[in-house]
């Protein structure tokens, strides 16, 4: 489907001819050419310009945070969280060891005494959450993978 800005939406865009041989595409209400291509959230129905592969709108993506998915994101991309919230520059390990032995200290640094049990301090939520939802396609590519939409 197609939404125009003047709120028309289409299957298609109408097409004609210039006299000069050249195909337009055009709205079929206005005939202007601003429109995009929408396609239906599978949450939330709206329709939505998309950009990438994903089917769910970037309300509901950041809707559908929980810090339990946010945990499961940051130990998906691990490297990058870490490196990110220690303000890690000119980030170059020498060797895989290093890197793994890093990586842990870090994450033991970052989660210490964090289980099951326990609580994240509300600053350590917020990191999390700022961090998954930065890239939101990244986001929704894996809540497309981690969720059970129907
Ligand atoms: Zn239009
Ligand atoms: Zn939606």
């Amino acid at each position: 489907m197609y939404k125009c800005e003047c709120g028309a939406m289409f299957k298609e865009p109408y097409k004609y001819y210039e006299d000069t041989g050249e195909l337009w595409r055009v709205c079929p209400t206005c005939r202007e050419t601003s429109f995009d291509k929408v396609i239906k959230c599978k949450l939330c129905g709206q329709w939505f310009e998309q950009f990438c592969d994903n089917k769910i709108c970037d309300d509901c993506a950041e809707e559908a945070y929980t810090t339990r998915l946010g945990l499961k994101f940051i130990d998906r991309h691990k490297e990058d969280f870490l490196t990110t919230v220690y303000e890690i520059e000119n980030y170059n390990p020498e060797s895989e060891l290093v890197k793994i032995r890093l990586l842990d200290a870090l994450e033991n640094d970052y989660f210490d005494n964090f289980n099951e049990d326990s609580y994240l301090s509300k600053e350590k939520e917020n990191q999390i959450k700022e961090f998954c939802l930065e890239d939101l396609d990244t986001w929704i590519a894996f809540l497309e993978r981690e969720v059970d939409y129907v």
